[in-house]
């Protein structure tokens, strides 16, 4: 019985139609998700010439009988739906019935198919649209298409594509991720010369991220995991009085996200490391970007982008899936509830974690344009070349000291920064192999190292040991070597502090009356922005009267800030408002005065701590919320883990 029917003209004009074919990844897209629609869950993927020569899916799912295999080519002709209201509530991937007229029209395309249902299988070929053959053949169950000559009769369209190495690379990222959101199926990506993934189904998203990218790219990922009930429906209930007597209410169902997001140590220059699934199908979604911006903030510095892999899961009538031709956009119909729940269960996954900056990891990391999570490390893989591995290179060859400036906020200091450290210098080959307890000729391995996950309470059991040039807290615990940027710990303590007085209204953080009023000229930008925050300025112990229009003279300033410092940070603050692109909330002023204050009250670098402040300074930033970076994003504490020094020990 054939199971694809033509859609009525009525449900084919409400469908968001338009070219689903641009390039070789967008017909691989649609056939890997016909694929997928049909429950296989072996999917195999071949191409030649960038996609250009050759495309070809094969799969072993349900299948098509004859009848069906023809009507698959008209156009609006699908399994999927049935009538208008079936768009409300799509399960599958595709629904438009459009995406194989669209290749055939514009390729030579064989299509191969048997379903369970009839003995022997269906040989289809068209060229350009037209049916050359159709036979019966002895077939295994399953569907294999074959796309040859992308645009063969379309030679506008062929000129546009780009080179065969770029329009391969769109194709393995794609494939590349739907195989990471369905670790259950196998998939495999063949190029003409060789396997450029193969994956076995696996139990995990997380062993399928290992399978694909290895361990050093999972090491960098926190896992995030949650779920929600949802307390209402999205779609609009009809008036009573089009409900008919088998009118039952829509039950709520849950929200669930599911995925990862990178420690604050990986930084990229540009979203491409973002990738969102929504039910099973990968979008770009601007709300749920924001979302992950959000949850990011003050963990990232600003315009520095996070690595994700981010699956969310609601009941399908929560998605309309019909706002966009390729269907790389989705509209949810609860917005904000979605952004806040993937804000938060992003944030809180970043909370937990508290992950502990490497040391070595801190100095070679850049933020980079180059997208993550993508296959050019694959690409990379398969032809056998190492991946970039960050060594651990204390070891390498002592070279001239060069003198980088550090820039610190306040002043600037210069560091001598020991080339073997700063990842400019040759990486040395390790002399030795690394076997365990090799090097261990006079003393004994020590154990193994505790594997715990850092948090507050390994915070909690350091023990300042002095400083480095009055600027860094040394410290050690049973997790090996620590160094603490005084400044920015500190930073962090003020700015959580005074987010949590706020947050609780307790009455106005003490001002301090200076002695002399100090007056500032301001620009009319910052005039306009003073007007808009002068009431939250207030409430964090400002006391500031604007008169003659530009002129500001603060009288009284939050206590532990010198009266030189707020000359420079008030206008320094309004300054960064006008920047903001976007519109200025509540909570966005709190964070950044919280930000500005603290930066400014902060203890600075090149100043001598007694034990006793070390100790203090240590504890509290135990206790803050997140005590591995600062409010504009850098670390505050670097470790060497024991493993790391037992490594550059040569015992390990
Ligand atoms: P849509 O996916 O929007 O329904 P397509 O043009 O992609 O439209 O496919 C048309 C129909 O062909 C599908 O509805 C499905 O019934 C059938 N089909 C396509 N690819 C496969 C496949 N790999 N296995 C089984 N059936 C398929
Ligand atoms: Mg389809």
């Amino acid at each position: 019985m054939g199971r694809i029917h033509l859609l009525s003209e009525h449900v084919a004009n409400k469908i968001a139609a338009g070219e689903v074919v641009e390039r070789p990844a967008s017909a691989v897209k649609e056939l890997v998700e016909n694929s997928l629609d049909a429950g296989s869950t072996r999917l195999k993927i071949q191409v030649e010439g960038g996609g250009k020569k050759l495309i070809q899916v094969s799969d072993n799912g349900c299948g098509m009988v004859r009848d069906d295999a023809l009507l698959a080519f008209e156009r609006h002709a699908t399994s999927k739906i049935r009538d208008a209201e079936d768009l409300l509530d799509i399960h599958t991937l595709g629904f438009r019935g459009e995406a194989l007229p669209s290749i055939a029209s514009v390729s030579r395309l064989v299509l191969e198919t048997r379903s369970p249902e009839e003995q022997g299988g269906t040989l289809l070929e068209i060229a350009g649209g037209k049916i050359l053959r159709v036979e019966e053949a002895g077939l295994p169950q399953g569907t294999s298409v074959a796309v040859r000559d992308l645009f063969f009769n379309a030679p506008a369209r062929r000129k546009f594509l780009k080179a065969e190495t770029t329009e391969l690379s769109h194709i393995a990222s794609l494939v590349t991720h739907y195989a990471l959101a369905h670790p259950d199926k196998h998939f495999e990506l063949h190029s003409a010369t060789h396997a450029m993934l193969v994956a076995a189904p696996v139990g995990s998203y997380s062993e399928r991220v290992y399978q694909v990218f290895g361990p050093e790219t999972l090491e960098r990922l926190i896992p995030v995991a949650a779920n929600m009930k949802l307390e209402r429906v999205g779609i609009p209930e009809p008036p009573p009085w089009r409900r008919d007597e088998n009118y039952a209410p829509r039950v709520p169902g849950d929200i669930r996200v599911h995925g990862f997001v990178s420690k604050p140590e990986v930084q990229k220059l540009n979203r491409n490391s973002i990738f969102i699934f929504v039910n099973g199908r990968l979008v770009r979604d601007r709300l749920i970007q924001h979302a992950l911006t959000e949850a990011y903030r003050n963990i990232l510095p600003p315009a520095v982008f996070p690595v994700v892999l981010l699956f969310i899961e609601l009941p399908s009538e929560e998605v309309d899936a019909n706002v966009h031709p390729s269907k790389v956009e989705v509209r949810f119909r609860q917005q904000t509830l979605v952004h806040d729940f993937v804000r938060d269960s992003a944030r809180a996954a970043l909370m937990k974690a508290r992950p502990v900056p490497q040391f070595t990891r801190e100095i070679t990391a850049q933020p980079t344009a180059a997208p993550a999570l993508t296959p050019s490390a694959l690409l990379e893989r398969s032809l056998g070349q190492p991946g970039v591995r960050d060594e651990f290179i204390l070891e390498a060859p002592v070279l001239p000291a060069v003198n980088k400036r550090l820039q610190f906020t306040g002043e600037p200091i210069a560091v001598e920064v020991n080339p073997a450290v700063s990842g400019f210098g040759p990486v040395a080959a390790p002399a030795l192999a690394r076997v365990p307890g090799h090097a261990d000729g006079c003393g004994n391995v020590l154990a193994d190292e505790p594997q715990a996950v850092p948090n507050g309470l390994v915070l909690a059991s350091l023990k300042p040991l002095g400083q480095v040039r009055d600027s860094f807290i040394v410290a050690v615990n049973p997790d090996g070597l620590w160094i603490i940027d005084q400044h920015v710990a500190h930073e962090r303590i003020l700015f959580e502090k005074i987010l949590k007085e706020r947050a609780q209204n307790q009455g106005l953080p003490q001002g301090q009356r200076l002695l002399m009023p100090l007056i500032l000229e301001l620009t009319a930008a910052q005039q306009a922005v003073f007007a808009e925050i002068f009431e939250e300025l207030g409430r964090n112990g400002f006391e500031a009267e604007l008169f003659g229009g530009r002129t500001l003279a603060v009288k009284t300033a939050p206590a532990g800030i010198e009266s030189a410092q707020v000359g420079h940070m008030l206008p320094e603050l309004l300054d960064r408002f006008q920047q903001e692109e976007q519109t200025l909330n509540l909570e966005t002023i709190r964070t950044r005065i919280a930000a500005t204050i603290a930066c400014h009250a902060a203890i600075k670098v090149n100043m001598a701590l007694e034990q006793n402040k070390m100790e203090w300074l240590v504890r509290e930033l135990a206790k803050t919320d997140c005590p591995m970076s600062c409010p504009h994003g850098r670390p505050v504490v670097l470790r060497y883990s024991v493993n790391e020094i037992q490594r550059a020990f040569k015992r390990i």
